[in-house]
């Protein structure tokens, strides 16, 4: 009997100790299919955002070529090609005191430039920085362009000597404003439409600087908009100011786009269009540049499909700051639903924009063996606490993935505008001639934006990229140099000029 009893408690060990290991092996067997799955994720990702530089040269091709065409014919491409009217970029003679006001798509910046007389001489400048109220960026023009006086009018009172001055002497100041405008001179245009989180519909279609004047005269002070600006073309200003190689500028901060100097004959839809350079700042609103050889993924169509300017910036939404941090929250939330990697859905991943580029940045760069600060990231910004190393190491890779393919997209655009002006070894985009005997220009262009300026590994995969598109020997005569504050203060120095 006693032994019949041992056997069955025996029976019953045994049997349950096969269901609890057929139960581990079975949540085993899930768990690395779950994981196979994330990893089917990421490959995905991978592939969808391949930049193989025969594609980046394909990009570089279809650059020139929508260039040719939005000059060719108004709405000839997706580029805009917008005329700017500044023919003449400062050499380093100009002289005074300017101020500019730049607002860009994050921050405004208010700034007084002291200029010396000759090359690189800026002999004092003060620049103030500060963001622009999340409110204001919906509201109405009059809301907004009383919140600009009213900080530049503060400014010039701290500024001291200025103030009186001011307000008996008419002051000339710079205006830098970063949407596509439709230039009717150098000081004037009409806004075309708003961009990044810009949305004030009563300001489309309305003359900029007259916006900004009726604000200025409300305030009374006594100032007159002498240049109205994009921001690549005030850092194209800034650019040339201290180096008159600089064919080009590029910005790549919470937007992108970029800008180059054109020779008139060049301009086919502005017949007649006469200036004593021969030549004109081009405008080209590259953030809407779009073509099929762009590597676009589902994450990509969905972020256009949500946003409220569908169909347009496609370039931008894959290359610049206010998108970069979205994507990679798009893929992260696509493998948390195949699988729990990140334990129950969070919430927080489900909101749109809360991971930012900065925060991708930081996670990327983080260098720690842990990986402490993807794991503080994680925690603080999505709710997502006590994430595995393995996961962690997986969020690095989708950064990495996203900014490699913006990085390299961004290089082949500048390539693109090489080709353009026949500056990237290849004798321009008509070709024929061989690299050979062509003789290499040194050609500078000027570089702007937080994206690039602040995130490392960002800007090494851009110059890698250029490097590769061009081949060293012709890369090592394209020189991108970083102008610092570049997009105000050159709007001061066209004031001056
Ligand atoms: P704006 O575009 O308003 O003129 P900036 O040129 O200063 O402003 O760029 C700010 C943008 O740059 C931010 O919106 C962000 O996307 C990006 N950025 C700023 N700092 C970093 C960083 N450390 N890493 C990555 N991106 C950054
Ligand atoms: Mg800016």
């Amino acid at each position: 009997m006693g032994r019949v009893v041992v056997v069955g408690v025996a029976l019953t060990v045994a049997a349950a100790a096969c269901v609890f290991a057929s139960v581990v092996v079975g949540r085993r067997v899930r768990s690395r299919r779950k994981w196979r799955r994330v990893l089917g994720v990421l490959a995905d990702l991978e592939e969808g955002c391949s930049t193989p530089v025969g594609r980046l040269k394909q990009v570089v091709d279809a650059m020139a070529v929508e260039m040719h065409a939005g000059l060719a014919s108004e709405g000839g491409s997706k580029l805009k090609m917008l005329l700017t009217f500044v023919d003449r970029l400062p050499y380093g003679s100009e002289k005074g005191t300017y101020y500019a006001l730049d607002l860009g798509g994050t921050n405004f910046r208010v700034l007084r430039v002291q200029l010396g007389g000759q090359r690189s001489s800026i002999m004092e400048q003060h620049v103030e920085k500060q963001p622009i109220p999340q409110h204001l960026m919906s509201s109405t023009s009059e809301i907004l362009f009383d919140f600009i006086a009213s900080s530049l009018k503060e400014f010039v009172e701290r500024e001291g000597d200025g103030s009186q001055t001011l307000l008996t002497r008419r002051r000339e100041l710079g205006f830098t404003f970063s949407f596509p405008v439709k230039q009717t001179s150098v000081s004037s245009g009409i806004l075309i439409k708003w961009t990044k989180l810009f949305y004030i519909p009563d300001m489309v279609g309305r003359e900029v600087t007259e916006c900004l004047e009726q604000a200025m005269s409300r305030k009374g002070l006594n100032m007159r908009v002498a240049v109205l600006v994009n921001d690549t073309v005030g850092t194209l200003a800034l650019g040339h100011y201290h180096d008159a190689d600089t064919v080009a500028a590029v910005i790549i901060g919470t937007g992108t786009n970029a800008c180059y100097w054109e020779r008139t004959d060049a301009i086919i839809k502005c017949q007649g269009l006469l200036t004593t350079t021969g030549g004109m700042v081009i405008n080209m609103e590259w953030g809407n540049f779009w073509s099929s050889h762009l590597p676009r993924t589902s994450y990509d169509m969905d972020l256009d499909a949500d946003s409220p300017n569908q169909n347009d910036q496609g370039f931008e939404k894959m290359i610049s700051g206010m998108y970069l941090g979205e994507i990679v929250r798009r893929v992260l939330l696509r493998m948390s639903q195949e699988s729990d990697i990140f334990g129950a859905l969070p919430s927080k991943l489900s909101m749109p924009f809360i991971l930012s580029t900065p925060m991708i940045a930081a996670m990327h760069e983080d260098d720690s063996p842990e990986l402490t600060e993807v794991a503080r990231i994680l925690k603080d910004a999505l709710e997502i606490p006590d994430v595995p190393l393995k996961v962690r190491k997986l969020v690095v890779k989708v950064c990495d993935v996203v900014t490699r393919r913006a990085a390299r997209l961004a290089a082949a655009g500048i390539v693109g505008i090489l080709k353009k002006i026949g500056r990237d070894g290849s004798g321009g985009i008509t070709g024929g001639r061989t690299r050979s005997d062509v003789k290499i220009r040194r050609s500078v262009v000027a570089i702007e934006g937080g994206l690039y300026t602040s995130y490392t590994i960002f800007r090494e995969y851009l110059h890698e990229a250029l490097s590769e598109i061009l081949g060293e020997d012709i890369a090592r005569h394209v020189i991108l140099k970083v102008t610092e504050d570049g997009s105000g203060i050159g709007a001061a120095l066209l004031a001056a000029s």
